[in-house]
């Protein structure tokens, strides 16, 4: 089914507005992984810090355990003097131990101590090896003569200078140069935070700087003149737009302000021609309807044989003529009924409460007879309180325009049917026919002053029927729309505003209305 539909598709091209709010997100986007990997740098940083840490710890550790490897040298020495044998195998193991602590903490070490200790650890195994591990045999053998020449040798004296005295000297040094590269990483994550969070800051400001006065002087004049097109669309054709915004913007509200101004002057004219033709309209079709009306009587004098008798041949023709003489008067009527609703202020609506529904019962009657003679069932179906404020009248004529439609654009034996339901502050009538349909091409046309669809040419009209009734919907306040399919058949729904509670009977008998 084709609908009458003169929305605007949405356009699928994106709006400034759009891309503006896309540049933002990709501008926010890129500053959060830039924050992202900036957060992730000084983890890394904070890492090496923390590494840093570790490893002044460490050289703190190895440092004790110098001084405390020192201390047992001279514990062995005085008790090696002192003869207590049973302890220095314990000396020992904790030396063995110390050592161990030292080639671990050598790790975090680098260049020149590192060496330092490398050396270090070799000159205890040496001292361990030439030194120590003999006193022990000579404590355990009882040669405590021995074992004291072993340990105030020269020998024994540089080497425990060797271990001792270096060793807590690189200590020292590297701790203190550990303490110092430690200071500068942190500084240097300070700094790069910084740096990076203004760089970051000044992104955002410098997007929302070239992005927002886009929005003010480009989107906003954009859609001002979007919007006053619109009103000229909706027939509003004193719309115009301020000139602002950039030079183009400028330039395109001064060209849509003269395309308007020249859109208004032909209109205008094209009004008031239009007045004109109606004016010529209404006064040929009064000036022929006095002689058809009396070409008409005559005819009909002829066909009663009130003139004489006439030769069958001579009433066919005359019925023909007849048949052509009563469209005449339908065409006639037809324009002086266009006319005068076209003409403003020439007709006005006699308004009253009514019952659509009975309107509608009368209407169905009224044609009763077009339908029979195409054997067309006419069923009907009211629902809800359909009281309107109109004038029955011309609310009986747009029904019977678009039912005798229906009934003339439908194939013989088909049905048609009227249904009417209260739809909120309105009423809506549907009126359905399964006939010939309207094509899509031809659906926006319709309802146009003489207008007939293709599918239609075989059958006798005006064109001017749905013109009318359309006049005397709007009038009314309603609206007319139309689903059609070829072949298939047509919907015609026409909405009219029922009657509230400011039009009771009581709100009417003191204001008597008329529009
Ligand atoms: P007409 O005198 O031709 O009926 P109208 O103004 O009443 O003039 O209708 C205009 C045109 O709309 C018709 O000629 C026809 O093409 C189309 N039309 C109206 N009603 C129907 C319908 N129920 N089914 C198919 N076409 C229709």
């Amino acid at each position: 089914m084709v609908t009458m539909d003169r929305t605007q598709h949405p356009s699928k091209s994106p709006s400034i507005r759009g891309l503006i709010r896309q540049g933002l997100a990709v501008q926010i986007t890129l500053a959060l992984l830039i924050l992202a990997a900036v957060l992730v740098a000084l983890v890394v940083r904070i890492g090496l810090v923390n590494e840093q840490e570790r490893g002044t710890r460490a050289i703190g550790e190895l440092r004790s355990a110098t001084v405390a490897l020192l201390g047992t040298v001279e514990s062995i020495d005085k008790y090696s003097r002192l003869g207590r044998p049973s302890d220095l195998a314990a000396y020992s193991q904790s030396i063995a131990e110390l050592r161990k602590r030292m080639v671990e903490s050598g790790q975090w070490l680098e260049g020149r101590n590192k060496a330092a200790v490398v050396q270090t650890v070799a000159d205890i195994d040496q001292w361990k090896a030439t030194v120590l591990e003999p006193v022990i045999a000579d404590v355990h053998n009882d040669d405590r003569a021995s074992a004291q020449a072993r340990l105030l040798s020269p020998r024994n004296d540089e080497s425990i200078a060797k271990v001792g005295i270096p060793i807590t000297t690189v200590m020292d040094e590297q701790v203190k140069d550990q303490l110092k590269s430690e200071q500068s990483t942190r500084s240097a994550v300070l700094v790069s935070g910084v740096v990076v969070a203004g760089a970051l800051l000044a992104l955002i400001v410098g997007a929302l700087a070239l992005l927002l006065p886009l929005r003010r002087r480009v989107v906003t004049p954009l859609e001002d003149i979007a919007r006053a097109s619109k009103s000229i669309g909706d027939g509003d054709f004193s719309a115009r737009v301020e000139r602002q915004g950039v030079h183009e913007t400028e330039l395109a509200a001064g060209a849509f302000n003269q395309m308007a101004d020249i859109v208004e002057h032909h209109i205008d004219e094209y009004k008031h021609l239009d007045d004109l033709k109606d004016q010529f309209i209404a006064a040929a079709s009064h000036e022929l309807r006095t002689p058809i009306t009396s070409i008409r009587g005559y005819l009909e004098m002829h066909l009663d044989g009130e003139v004489g008798d006439i030769s069958p041949e001579q009433r066919k023709n005359l019925e023909v003529v007849q048949r052509n003489a009563m469209q005449l008067g339908e065409l006639i009527d037809d324009l002086l009924t266009l006319s005068s609703v076209n003409q403003q202020g020439s007709v006005s609506l006699v308004t009253e409460r009514c019952d659509l529904a009975a309107i509608l019962v009368e209407v169905r009657s009224e044609l009763q007879p077009l339908a029979a003679e195409s054997g067309i069932e006419v069923t009907m179906t009211c629902e809800g309180d359909l009281t309107l404020i109109g004038d029955p009248t011309r609310i009986r004529r747009i029904f019977l325009n678009v039912v005798s439609n229906a009934i003339k654009f439908s194939p013989r034996g088909e049905s048609v049917s009227i249904a009417a339901v209260r739809d909120g502050e309105h009423a809506a009538i549907r009126v359905i026919d399964h006939g010939i349909g309207i094509a899509p091409e031809d659906l926006p046309r319709i309802g146009q002053r003489f207008f007939r669809a293709q599918t239609a040419r075989e059958t006798y009209g005006t064109g001017l029927g749905l013109s009318i009734a359309n006049e005397l919907i709007a009038m009314h306040g309603g609206d007319l729309t139309i689903d059609s399919a070829v072949g298939e058949g047509s919907t015609f729904t026409v909405k009219l505003p029922v009657a509230g509670p400011q039009h009771s009977p009581l709100a009417l008998a003191q204001k008597p209305q008329t529009n």
